[in-house]
């Protein structure tokens, strides 16, 4: 039999292992019998409280996780000082091995416990020694000048060797520096060590009177106990989803900022996860399947990806796991995996269920070396693994859509938001009969530190599948109704409308987001009116019609964008709460040439009167087609003929300019005004 080399680390465990164990049975060989003689029940009972200690350690929450404090340190101390070395590791060996049964620890860390436990405790008695050789705790007449010294030496040593033994196996296998690894060691634990091994003579005084005062300290301690599991289980709370018991996006963002912090050379993939179709499950089988649904969702990812460092649920069907991988070979075999996890039915209400899952992948460092930047990164690769149908996709830099420019633009907008780098620009509609302007549509731009003014059209898009719609139209809106309110109180009896995307109808609280910003501004519902595109409504009708609904309730007015380039049926737009239809300006630009164009859109205002509905055309370029639309009688019209979109001021002016709140009689636009 060839016996491999040991590495350095079995060495070590080895060396001390022995060491400790030999120097410790011959402790404990050598003074028992005298301790045993010589005990008293209170000393008893500090052994069953160090054991007790050990066996039922207090957890502490710490950052994410929670961190195991043992009281046994004070009961030890204590049982050295009281009664010898002999007592304090036959009663520490014991609760060590229990602990590291309990814990399902391996034998050969236990026993190294064990050894280690005798060293330090043998190293602290033999500095009581040392310093004061007469010192008996139990009899005060043997106190002197030195017996607080010893005391505090013994209980520094007793620490300090104790942290040493574990640190030096920590730094020889992981091959750091032991000064570095010490340092790491320092703070929570060190602090909370000292002050249970102070409490250590107080201890061993009160025992030496009477058992009566050992018990004493029992209630402090399960106060504490207390006290530390109410703060385990809040934190918990905090970090964690409620339904599926996984860290939530909070945490998981936590996990994520130290995985990038700590360790230079880490790569890792995060995956996020999206369910297709759980609305579905939602709506059709009601909130408790779907909730049932998402725990066996969170469920079946932990059992199925054991090897990863975090799975969690970042809120609605959306999911996501870290694992360390080598390459996007590894992280598509990752991805690929996750929705294999799964494809396997789940069983809702005792039937097997389908689900279908859209993962996608973005690599660390390679793709991003920021948090933000590489979330958004997987999330545009989860979003284009949906919009393939092809399930999982590995973000790639390649792709047109997101290119390096726009992805780094993506990634500063959510500072542009915070930062209040968005405005609004504003153009007016006006109402054909009248000629008035009482409304007027809010477009967002872009006032960027270097790039300048950037159109909606080159980030709207890029932010969409992203989690930053939420803030941006929040952010608008606020904007948008902060300024009709300005309006409002210098006498223009202005309706603002706010366009909304798809993300905000389907995934966001838009409705109450509204309710809270009017009231903010104290605005009536009838200040702001939303815009929708049509083909939004059409992905999700379910959802919008519930969304649309509330906003009714509330007394906004809605608008179908963008119309005539979805394709909407007679009878669902008949049971839709809009109040008006929005002629998508590709068939209002062209109609004075085009006679399909001018088709359209006659048809469509057909469509409008039949139903009930305001109509708005926008595109309006000219007065012949502002003449040809009011032929066709359509009510309302937005475009250039009237106004380019203008900053608020510039719109302000050029409002109080017309004057239309004087006036009563019919009128030709004035003319266009060009925007600087
Ligand atoms: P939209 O809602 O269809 O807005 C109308 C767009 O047509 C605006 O472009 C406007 O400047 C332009 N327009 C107005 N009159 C004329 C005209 O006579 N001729 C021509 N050729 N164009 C005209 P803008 O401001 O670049 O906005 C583009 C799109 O960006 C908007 O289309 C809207 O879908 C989106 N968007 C703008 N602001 C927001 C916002 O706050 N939130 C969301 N979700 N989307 C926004
Ligand atoms: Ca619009
Ligand atoms: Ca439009």
């Amino acid at each position: 039999m060839s016996l491999r080399r040991l590495e350095p680390i079995e060495r070590y465990v080895a060396a001390i292992s022995v060491v400790g164990l030999a120097i410790g049975a011959w402790i404990v060989a050598y003074g028992v019998e005298g301790e045993v003689h010589a005990a008293t029940p209170a000393i008893a009972v500090l052994m069953l409280l160090m054991i007790a200690g050990e066996m039922y350690p207090i957890r502490v929450p710490l950052r994410d996780d929670a961190e195991e404090v043992t009281t046994s340190p004070a009961f030890m101390f204590a049982t050295l000082l009281l009664s010898g070395p002999a007592l304090a590791i036959l009663a520490q060996a014991v609760a060590s091995v229990l602990s590291d049964l309990r814990t399902g620890r391996v034998w050969w860390k236990a026993i190294f416990n064990v050894a280690q436990y005798a060293l330090s405790i043998a190293g602290a008695s033999a500095i009581l020694v040392a310093i004061a050789p007469d010192l008996r705790f139990g009899d005060a007449s043997t106190f002197g000048p030195h017996t607080f010294v010893a005391t505090l030496a013994a209980g520094v040593a007793s620490f300090f060797l104790n942290s040493l033994f574990v640190v030096v196996a920590v730094s020889v296998a992981q091959r750091v520096s032991i000064v570095r690894e010490f340092r790491n060691n320092l703070g929570f634990h060190t602090a909370t060590t000292m002050v249970l091994i102070a409490q250590g003579p107080l201890i061993a005084l009160a025992a030496s009177r009477s058992i009566v005062w050992v018990l004493l300290f029992v209630p402090g301690i399960l106060a504490v106990y207390r006290t530390a599991t109410i703060s385990v289980a809040k934190e918990h709370l905090a970090t964690h989803d409620s339904l599926t018991g996984l860290p939530n996006r909070m945490l998981f963002r936590d996990r994520l900022a130290r995985m990038i912090s700590e360790d230079g050379d880490a790569r890792f993939a995060v995956m996020l996860i999206d369910l297709d179709g759980f609305k579905e499950v939602n709506d059709t089988l009601g909130h408790h399947i779907g909730d049932t649904l998402l725990c066996q969702v969170g469920q079946r990812l932990i059992e199925g990806l054991d090897g990863c460092n975090v799975v969690a649920r970042l809120g609605g069907d959306e999911f996501a796991v870290v694992s360390a991988v080598p390459d996007r070979f590894a992280a598509a075999e990752l991805g690929h995996h996750i929705l294999e996890v799964l494809r396997q039915p789940f069983a809702l209400q005792d039937f097997p269920f389908h689900v279908e899952a859209s993962v996608g992948g973005a690599i660390y460092p390679e793709h991003a070396s920021d948090l933000d930047a590489l979330l958004q990164r997987a999330d545009v690769a989860m979003y284009l693994a949906k919009e393939h149908g092809t399930g999982y996709e590995t973000y790639t830099a390649s792709n047109d859509r997101y290119s390096p420019r726009r992805l780094a633009l993506l990634g500063e907008l959510r500072r542009a938001i915070e930062e209040g780098e968005l405005v609004l620009h504003y153009q007016p509609i006006a109402d054909m009969r009248t000629g008035v302007v009482n409304r007027v549509e809010a477009l967002v731009r872009w006032n960027h530190p270097e790039h300048g003014l950037i159109p909606p059209d080159e980030f709207i898009p890029l932010a969409e599948p992203t989690g930053l719609m939420g803030p941006l139209t929040r952010h608008v809106l606020d904007l948008a109704i902060s300024q009709c309110r300005i309006w409002r109180d210098n006498g223009l009896e202005l309706t603002v409308a706010v366009n909304v995307s798809a993300r905000n109808v389907h995934y966001s609280e838009l409705a109450d987001d509204v309710a809270t910003l009017l009231a903010k501004w104290s605005l009536p519902a009838n200040a702001l009116e939303l815009e929708i595109t049509e083909s939004v409504l059409m992905s999700d009708p379910r959802r919008a019609r519930e969304v649309l609904s509330s906003l009714n309730d509330l007394g906004v007015d809605t608008t179908l964008d963008d119309f005539g380039t979805g394709y909407s049926s007679l009878a669902y737009l008949k049971r839709l709460p809009v109040s008006q239809l929005k002629i998508d300006s590709s068939f209002v630009t062209n109609m004075a040439t085009d006679d399909d164009d001018a088709a359209i859109v006659a048809s469509i205002a057909g469509l409008a009167r039949t139903l009930g509905l305001a109509v708005v055309a926008e595109g309006v370029e000219s007065a012949t087609i502002w003449h040809q639309l009011r032929e066709l009688g359509c009510q309302f019209a937005q475009g250039y003929y009237l106004s380019r979109p203008l900053p608020a001021d510039q719109i302000t002016r050029w409002l109080e300019a017309r004057g239309d709140r004087h006036r009563s009689a019919p009128l030709e636009p004035t003319p266009r005004i060009d925007a600087p």
